[in-house]
């Protein structure tokens, strides 16, 4: 369901919402069903959550063991997706532009956090540091960038050669 819109926020007519091919390859199962109980943003000091892959998607956790950090995206499935002006506050007197805050409201309504591995259980991975409603559709899954060197073959654009 949508949220409501608050005094002086704007929105756009925004496009019809099937213009991008994204499949929802997962499920993340949280303890949190209301939106008013979800942290603003994820802590690693948090509850453990579940990640829950899709078939044929659970092989692809191939190797993730190795990484402490896990850069997670998701679908905000229960947000507007016309607000282009927003009051964060909701207090009417300070206006930000959607692409300035974090906020779930956006056009294209993804999220993500690093989260910590805690575990993995055959297809699913026990992480902490989300703050996402309980089923909220999973996108993608990447080692975080400060763990993670390319296992590619190096090339100029790279700049630093590998030692
Ligand atoms: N960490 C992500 C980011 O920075 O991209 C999301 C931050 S957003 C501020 C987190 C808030 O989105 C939660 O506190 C909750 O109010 C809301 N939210 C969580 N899951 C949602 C969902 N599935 N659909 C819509 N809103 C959601």
């Amino acid at each position: 369901m949508q949220s409501r819109l608050r005094d002086g926020e704007r929105t756009v007519e925004a496009p019809a919402s099937d213009d991008a091919g994204l499949h929802f390859i997962g499920r993340i199962r949280t303890p949190w069903t209301r939106r008013a109980d979800c942290p603003r943003q994820g802590r690693q000091d948090g509850p453990d959550c579940r990640i829950e892959l899709f078939d044929p998607w659970g092989d692809a956790l191939l190797g993730i063991e190795d990484y402490d950090q896990l850069e997670i995206l998701y679908w905000l499935d229960r947000s507007r997706r016309d607000l282009v002006i927003q009051n964060p506050k909701n207090d009417g007197k300070r206006f930000v532009g959607t692409f300035a805050l974090r906020s779930p409201q956006r056009p294209n309504p993804i999220g993500t956090a690093s989260v910590r591995l805690m575990g993995v259980e055959g297809h699913c991975l026990i992480v902490r540091g989300l703050d996402c409603l309980d089923g909220t559709p999973l996108v993608d899954i990447k080692p975080d960038r400060c763990d993670f060197s390319p296992e590619a073959p190096w090339k100029a654009a790279d700049q630093t050669p590998p030692e």
